[in-house]
């Protein structure tokens, strides 16, 4: 729907303010441009509804290249919100929500219509409409804000850092509102902001600008999961990453290639002197193709007194294991919760290609999960915590 084709802006005196940015935004989505000060977020936005034009380069609206519009209709096609929300003080809530409707000489029976919507959208009542700003509660005048935005039926509306000046309780729930009037109303935005929270919570797409370029587009998870660079990661934060890092992190790479086993058909004799040599109370049992089929512990070996007889004539066939390649964070809190000292870990054919120790698990929650400033301790006793809650 908006598509930036090697878009380059130079302004007068040779800043190179955006540089060859190729970029192309669905109907209904929510962009965030990020980047740092200077970045290029603003220019790249106002480029949208040429109130910048790109020195190279070309921008196209549903197919039309609109350097071929009429600039004053191209704009009015698109809402453009900047970073104070501030309603007209002598002007009724109807006449600030209808604001642009007016411009645009939609008729008043049509601008009341809008009015209702809006104020329904956002849950304050109708006899609101016809009073004064200075009427409302300040929360009360910024959602009022946001519809306003939102009012008119344009279906692109540009926002630079909206939120940028407010408190954080009040920016979050404007977020709220502005991410759910855009998805109830269809409208396609185009945002910018410098708080990465703010883009992760709101954007379907985030492009991340450095020195006017794009240096990586794509949804929230995908930033979080493959930062392109060093750049991306950073303006992401540690704690984020962090968070992110168990998604990615599979059982077969934080797995001891140790595992101890013996086969079915091997004596109970044989087993007992294995696990004296290795000093273990468990043995997996495979069978020749190396397919896990259950464990032998030192007790049931104990139990069976004459210690005739092979691995598989006391062989305990109920076995947790994990695949190779689970993901870590989708078996952890499965293998703390059933308090085992280890774990096997098989391939698609169930081969046993490792093992999951919880000493070696232990080191594992610490450095994935909880990062580095809580204590091994604290890190086992939140998991045994969650235990009791959801036993
Ligand atoms: P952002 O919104 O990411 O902070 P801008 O798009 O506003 O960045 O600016 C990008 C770069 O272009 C900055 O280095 C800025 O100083 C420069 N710039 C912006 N507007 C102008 C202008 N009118 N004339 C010259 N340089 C400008
Ligand atoms: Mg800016």
């Amino acid at each position: 729907m908006i598509e930036f084709q090697n878009v380059s802006k130079i302004y007068r005196g040779g800043k190179v303010a955006v540089e060859e940015i190729n970029l192309s935004f669905e109907q209904g989505e929510f962009i965030c441009f990020i980047g740092t000060s200077g970045s290029g977020k603003t220019t790249s936005m106002r480029m949208i509804n040429r109130m910048t034009e790109p020195s190279k380069g070309k921008i196209l609206i549903d197919g039309q290249d609109i350097q071929k519009l009429n600039a004053v209709e191209l704009r009015r096609k698109i809402g453009y919100v900047i970073q104070s929300i501030g309603l007209m003080p002598h002007m009724t809530i109807r006449e600030n929500i209808t604001l642009v409707q007016k411009l645009l000489k939609v008729d008043q029976a049509k601008r009341d219509q809008t009015a209702e919507k809006m104020i329904d959208l956002v849950e304050l009542p109708r006899e609101m409409l016809d009073r004064y700003p200075s009427e409302l509660s300040g929360g009360q005048q910024q959602r009022i804000g946001v519809v306003r935005a939102l009012a008119a039926d344009q279906d692109i509306i540009l926002m630079d850092e909206p939120f940028g000046a407010l408190d954080p309780i009040t920016r979050d729930s404007l977020q709220d509102l502005v991410k759910d009037l855009q998805e109830r109303l269809g409208k396609t935005i185009v945002f910018v902001t410098h708080d990465m929270d703010e883009a992760l919570k709101l954007a379907n797409r985030i492009a991340i600008m450095s020195e006017g370029r794009v240096v990586q587009f794509d949804t929230p998870e995908n930033i979080l999961k493959n930062p392109a660079n060093t750049f991306v990661e950073d303006l992401i934060g540690e704690d984020r990453l962090l968070q992110a890092r168990p998604d990615k992190t599979m059982v077969g790479e934080v797995m001891l290639n140790t595992a101890i086993t013996i086969t079915t058909e091997k004596s109970i004799q044989e087993a007992l002197r294995l696990m004296r040599a290795k000093r273990v109370d468990t043995l997996l049992v495979t069978d020749n193709q190396n397919i896990l089929k259950g464990f032998v512990d030192i007790e049931s070996i104990n139990k069976n007194r004459g210690l005739t007889g092979s691995v598989g004539d006391i062989l305990q066939t109920e076995v947790f294991f994990v695949k190779e390649n689970s993901l870590l964070r989708n078996t952890l809190q499965r293998i703390l919760k059933r308090g085992l000292k280890y774990v096997p870990v098989v391939d698609e054919q169930k081969r046993v290609v490792g093992i999951i120790t919880r000493a070696s698990l232990v080191d594992i929650v610490y450095d994935v999960v909880f990062g580095e400033e809580e204590t091994i301790t604290d890190a086992v006793e939140s998991f045994n915590t969650d235990e009791v809650k959801e036993g």
